[in-house]
């Protein structure tokens, strides 16, 4: 590939000498008269052009007296090492540059904390920041590395439709659209199709959006977040699924970790622990028990956001791990696909949370493959199987026995980075108040 202009990252005093492009914008500049000290960012670092009088044209020099933060910047030139913090300077001989307007309306050079809801409003200065960069990096690993682990376990990646008339969950908070003169929905999640799929391909996976009418305001719930959902045919059971979870958690944490290194140093923390196997795994019915005597209540029979972040304390001060499954919740509380578990005189399921530092990031079951016993679970659900048409006739013939999981790329990702609020994981988040930019 040609070389359009040298990183940050790419320069150093070992080039003495040598004519380069590079390009970023102005972070700040340093004006003593004859001379003008200039400091520019890429997304990859910082390095310094100095304009020198009757080294660089008078009208070189001027535009340097004129350049203002955030200007974008081109340079043609030549590195001379120098006693500057980088070793070296570049000596511009050309540029051209596209002014910043004045005041900018976040900070960039990090002598202020701007807040979120401004910074993500003009993302793209926000994004000049080392630290913003940073953390869009370390997204980017995690899904590369996501998406290299399913690939070497023969995985099919698959791409599902984003606008159907099937609402999965059978929830209320579900996003409506006008599909020419029919009403479809939003998909909440590619479940109904990535089951059918397994009956064919066996194991799939697939990254994309998931939309929730969620009028939360919550620190972990948006509108619109990106789901990593794998599913997977022939399973014995759900320990099937949580091994493949486990080794998905262990694998993405260790090229994190490996190769998120310099963004952690900027960031100022320390890269997670990966977890060993198995995590621990604890009963829904337990989970329940020791949150009574921790006093924490139930929503109805769901476990709330601080009961999550108790036993993810509990949990670790027991096993020293931040990782583990809550299994077999009650069958009251998870969707009708998931298969059944009789125990104890109870209806539970063959259902898990993954909850990571303290927050649900997976939820995944087995399912119901028999049809005659997930039409039945629909109507116990006080749903209509007609409302399900081709995803419930395709189990007349032949569906396997399969189980799978829906992984928030959005709150592992916070996580990962110690991050409480997931909007900052995020480029353009959607809430209910959100839709621009
Ligand atoms: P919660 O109980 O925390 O509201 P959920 O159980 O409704 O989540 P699932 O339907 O199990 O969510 O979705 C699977 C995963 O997708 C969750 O574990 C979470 O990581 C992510 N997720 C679900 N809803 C949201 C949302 N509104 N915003 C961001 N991520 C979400
Ligand atoms: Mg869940």
């Amino acid at each position: 590939m040609k070389k359009i202009k040298w990183f940050a990252k790419e320069l150093s005093p070992n080039m003495d000498g040598e004519r380069v492009r590079v390009a970023g914008w102005v972070v700040r500049t340093r004006d003593l008269g004859k001379i003008v000290f200039v400091i520019v960012r890429d997304s990859t670092g910082e390095f310094q052009l100095t304009f020198k009088k009757g080294v660089v044209s008078d009208e070189l020099l001027n535009i340097a007296k004129k350049l203002t933060t955030a200007s974008a910047i081109i340079t043609e030139g030549v590195i001379r090492k120098a006693k500057t913090k980088f070793g070296f300077e570049i000596i511009p001989e050309k540029i051209e540059v596209n002014f910043s307007a004045t005041p900018l309306p976040v900070d960039i050079i990090g002598a202020t904390e701007t807040e979120l809801s401004k910074r993500i409003k003009w993302r793209t200065l926000d994004l000049r920041r080392p630290k913003a960069v940073a953390i869009f990096k370390i997204r980017s690993l995690v899904v590369a590395a996501i998406r290299e682990f399913f690939i070497k376990n023969n995985f099919v990646e698959i791409h599902t439709p984003s606008i159907g008339i099937y609402s999965a969950e059978g929830g209320a908070d579900v996003f409506e659209v006008k599909y020419f003169d029919k009403k479809a929905y939003l998909r909440q999640s590619p479940q109904l199709y990535k089951q059918l799929l397994v009956g064919a391909l066996e194991k799939v996976f697939e990254i994309s959006p998931a939309w929730r009418a969620e009028p939360h305001w919550t620190t972990r719930h948006l509108c619109e977040f990106i789901s990593v959902d794998a599913e997977i045919a022939w399973i014995n059971g759900i320990d099937d699924v949580l091994d493949v979870l486990e080794d998905l958690i262990i694998y993405t944490l260790e090229k994190v970790r490996k190769e998120g290194k310099g963004c952690f140093e900027t960031l100022g923390i320390e890269p997670p622990n990966v977890p060993s196997k198995p995590f621990p795994r604890v009963e829904y019915e337990d989970a329940v028990k020791l949150l009574k005597k921790a006093g924490i209540p139930l929503e109805g029979k769901e476990i709330p956001g601080k009961g999550e972040e108790w036993l993810g304390k509990h949990i670790k001060e027991k096993y020293g791990t931040d990782a583990f499954f809550i299994i077999h919740f009650p069958y009251e509380i998870r969707p009708f696909y998931t298969m059944k578990l009789e125990k104890n005189g109870k209806t539970l399921t063959k259902s898990f949370d993954l909850i990571y530092r303290g927050l649900e990031i997976a939820s995944g079951a087995q399912r119901e493959h028999r049809y005659d016993v997930l039409k039945q679970q629909i109507v116990e659900k006080g749903l209509r199987p007609e409302a399900f048409g081709y995803y419930l006739e395709a189990f007349k013939y032949g569906m396997p026995p399969h189980g799978g999981f829906g992984l928030g790329l959005d709150r592992y990702t916070a996580r990962i980075l110690q991050i409480e609020n997931i909007r900052e994981v995020i480029l353009y988040p959607r809430d209910p108040l959100t839709l621009e930019p």
